[in-house]
């Protein structure tokens, strides 16, 4: 019996679970740890945030998707990975052995401080701030820190669910957004009365923490070979270069030779070869080469039904881009229901 842990139930495990229906047997023992049963797909949150979903919009059944894929749903946080002994340790002290790992975990906020608020995971981010909103003052002060697509979304989402009543302000210390897109961020966050600052000396009633991203601890303390920042650094393959049963993809893999941003779009494309690459480890098969695309479709929604789309040196804008976006992305999510 061989037996394939899947460590995180991101974009690529998603995809891993939807392509191994037909593939799970008596002899193979696939289970998938995740901290919560289900995962809140990024793309959809700023739309949860302005309204124009509900949470269960955005989010994917894990639970269901292994179950459906004859996998073991174990709800759980790793604490460690052990690629010596081949063993993860679970938080409660459970630990699991495995023949093949594989690890699409994600990434944290960099330098999260004290009294911020982390958006992920994103279940504890919508109930933070639906208390914000029920609970808070009638006018509140928002601090949103990080002006990555991420950031720009969220904080044009807030101002739009706040509806004139209350105040947001961006705080980056540089420009993230690539020129040709910022031009296209800047006037509808002065349109939307959204301030830009670098530092952040004053008192808000909640500061919301969407810097850039940062590589899990675990990563590095496991003993696999990372990149400098922490990331498990993986051959074309997605296999760890210094371990041969450990993969990985998403954000908490690095493609040696390449720097490739820290966005879904790379975790699903790399979805589909990890889940062709694990089939054939494991039946010992050769196995396919991942190649990222050159470049990538971003899409930025600004708060009302209405988005910025950029790729490569090509942008657009306006009412129909955020249907584009709302049609791909509740497609995508459907595919896991
Ligand atoms: C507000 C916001 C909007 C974004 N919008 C977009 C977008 O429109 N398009 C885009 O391409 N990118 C977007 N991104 C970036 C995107 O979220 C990430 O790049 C993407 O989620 C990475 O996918 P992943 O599959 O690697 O991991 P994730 O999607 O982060 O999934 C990792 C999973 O692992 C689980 N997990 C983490 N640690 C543990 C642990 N210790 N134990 C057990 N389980 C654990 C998490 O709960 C999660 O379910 C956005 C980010 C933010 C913050």
């Amino acid at each position: 019996m061989t037996r394939l842990v899947l460590l995180g139930g991101g974009h690529a495990h998603a995809v891993v679970l939807r392509k191994f229906r037909d593939f799970v047997s008596k002899n193979l023992d696939v289970v998938l740890v995740n901290e919560s049963p289900i995962h809140t797909y990024s793309g959809m949150v700023p739309g949860v945030i302005a309204g124009h979903y509900a949470a269960p919009d955005a989010q994917i059944d894990l639970a269901r998707l292994a179950r459906d894929a004859g996998a073991q749903f174990i709800p759980g946080r790793v604490l460690r990975l052990d690629p010596a002994q081949k063993k993860v340790m679970l938080e409660g002290g459970d630990a699991l052995d495995y023949n093949v790992v594989s690890l699409n975990l994600g990434s944290v906020s960099a330098g999260l401080p004290a009294h911020a608020i982390a958006v992920k995971p994103f279940e504890g981010f919508f109930a933070r701030w639906r208390e914000l909103i029920e609970k808070g003052p009638n006018a509140p002060r928002i601090a949103v820190a990080g002006a990555g697509a991420g950031g720009v979304e969220l904080a044009m989402a807030m101002t739009f669910a706040l509806r004139g009543r209350g105040e947001v302000v961006l705080f980056s210390d540089r420009q993230v957004l690539p020129p040709a897109v910022w031009v296209r961020v800047r006037p509808v966050l002065e349109r939307l009365g959204i301030g830009l600052r670098t530092t952040a000396p004053e008192d808000f009633d909640a500061t919301f923490w969407v810097t850039g991203a940062s590589a899990l601890p675990l990563l590095r303390e496991s003993g696999l070979k990372t990149d400098a920042r922490g990331y498990v650094l993986v051959d074309a393959r997605l296999r760890s270069v210094s371990h041969p049963d450990v993969f990985a993809a998403g954000d908490n893999a690095s493609l040696e030779g390449a720097d490739l941003p820290k966005s879904g779009v790379y975790a699903v494309r790399q979805g589909a070869v990890l889940a062709e690459n694990l089939k054939r480890v494991v039946r010992g098969m050769p196995m396919l080469d991942y190649v990222p695309q050159k470049t990538s479709l971003s899409l930025i929604s600004c708060g009302a039904k209405y988005a910025i789309a950029s790729r490569g040196p090509w942008s657009a804008e306006g009412m129909w881009v955020w249907w584009w976006k709302n049609w791909l992305d509740r497609r995508w999510v459907a595919k896991f229901r």
